[in-house]
């Protein structure tokens, strides 16, 4: 049994990222969000694309409004009106002013913009009612970025913003790291799907959902294989199988010490190298984590990698527990990311006491919540035991409970792990 951070160290030292010659893909800009970048985007533009107004105004030349003031107007002939997208036609000579509007190039001849709020108009001329710092109100060509510099690097995550500015560098087309393939398989002979009649005794494959639900959602493709039951040759094929076209796999159940846990025994058989077997957490203390060399890739045609196995605990809250803390960092290296890999960690406020067995590093599933006063960690309400998930629902947070401490106090400091959904805001 080995600790929880040392097993996180030991996993990501084995994950190799996703590689751009390899990996990547083109697709169109619609559909990149949530996507990571796999090479450098350099754009032929500059930003600004010319020299242009930051107000509605008129364009002039500052040495003829220098010394404008309210007593003393400069008054200047209007030369044209430049409305954004038309490009000015007319040279500004001086004492001329150009009647420009927010985004509006500049004229030639002009370096100033006046905001109209300082001027007078008639029909054809401008009094200058204050005298401006001169350049004042342009946005200078290329000040923003020169093109053919790095505009956006390999590794970065395309929400809102970065599709904004791919869009405005023209790029409809982006190279992206294709979605890491994570096999899933639920082991255990008394598992029934959802749409089964369930039989005395059975219980349903709730895992095999939530697991792919979580690999969606860290960005993976996931690859459902279903239930196998716990007959040693059968689990093999199913491994094996697996193995061939992912570049994680993800089994539940078997990993433990019962007469019918076999995914230990089979990996070896397969020539994987166990990594360990059990970690020091509560829950999720069986969790085999496994590597294949090269020459045992088993035939995988999906990919150049050898694939990362993750034997999971079977009891609903320890999968997903294990997923958060041990599979969603090794995911997020895999992915591309260049760094953040680990798991986010907020100091909060427990509400209630959380209690721990004291010998396990112990993850206490809640809600955290946004307070005036800091964040605020509310304990899930129900029983708190691994088997059950029904008190799951709206988890956003496990609190950490040190190895060593048998329980924090109502009141008092404690590490939580973000999971997932948004952190509550105490004013809504
Ligand atoms: P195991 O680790 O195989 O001994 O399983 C531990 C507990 O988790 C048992 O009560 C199993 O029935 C339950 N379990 C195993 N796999 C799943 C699954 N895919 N979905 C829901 N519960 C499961
Ligand atoms: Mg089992």
């Amino acid at each position: 049994m080995i600790p929880a951070a040392e097993a996180e160290a030991l996993i990501l030292s084995q994950v190799v990222p996703l590689f751009s010659h390899h990996d990547a893909e083109v697709i169109n800009l619609e559909q990149a969000t949530g996507r990571i970048l796999a090479t450098e985007v350099i754009s032929h533009l500059d930003f600004p694309h010319w020299d242009n107004s930051a107000m509605d105004g008129y364009a002039v030349r500052y040495e003829d409004v220098q010394a404008a003031s309210a007593t003393n107007p400069v008054t200047l002939t209007l030369s044209e009106e430049i409305p954004a997208g038309k490009p000015p036609q007319r040279l500004l000579q001086p004492g001329e002013a150009a009647r420009i509007l927010t985004g509006s190039m500049m004229p030639e001849g002009a370096d100033t913009v006046i905001m109209q709020e300082v001027t007078e108009r008639t029909e054809t001329q401008v009094s200058v009612l204050e005298a401006p710092e001169p350049q004042q109100f342009v946005r200078h060509r290329a000040s923003y970025y020169q093109a053919g510099n790095p505009l956006l690097s390999p590794g970065l995550r395309l929400n809102a913003p970065e599709v904004a500015v791919l869009a405005a560098a023209q790029c409809v087309q982006v190279s992206v790291f294709r979605r890491p393939r994570v096999a899933i398989l639920s082991t255990g002979s008394e598992l029934v799907t959802p749409d089964q009649p369930l039989q005395p005794g059975q219980i349903v494959d709730s895992n095999q959902y939530a697991l792919a639900a979580l690999a969606q959602q860290a960005g993976a493709e996931a690859r459902c294989l279903g239930i196998v039951p716990d007959d040693p040759a059968a689990l093999k094929v199913a491994i094996a199988n697996a193995l061939t076209q992912a570049d994680i796999v993800l089994s539940s159940g078997g990993v433990s010490v019962g007469d019918y846990d076999y995914v230990d025994q089979i990996l070896t058989d397969l020539g994987a190298t166990l990594h360990f077997r059990a970690v020091a957490v509560q829950p999720g203390k069986p969790l085999t984590f496994a590597t294949f060399t090269a020459q045992d890739r088993l035939g995988n045609s999906a990919s150049s990698r050898s694939p990362l196995y993750f034997g999971l605990p079977g009891n609903p809250v320890s999968a997903l527990v294990s997923f958060w803390r041990f599979v969603e960092p090794a995911l997020r290296k895999l992915s591309g990311l260049p760094h953040s890999w680990a798991p986010t960690f907020v100091t909060a406020t427990t509400r209630q006491d959380l209690r721990s067995g004291g010998k396990r590093e112990t993850y206490v599933w809640g809600q955290l919540q946004q307070t005036a006063a800091g964040y605020e960690f509310m304990l899930a309400g129900g029983t708190r035991n691994s088997g059950n998930l029904i008190n799951l629902a709206g988890t956003n947070a496990l609190a950490v409970v040190p190895i060593g401490q048998n329980s924090v106090a109502a009141g008092s400091s404690v590490q939580v792990m973000l999971v997932g959904q948004p952190i509550l805001n105490s004013g809504q």
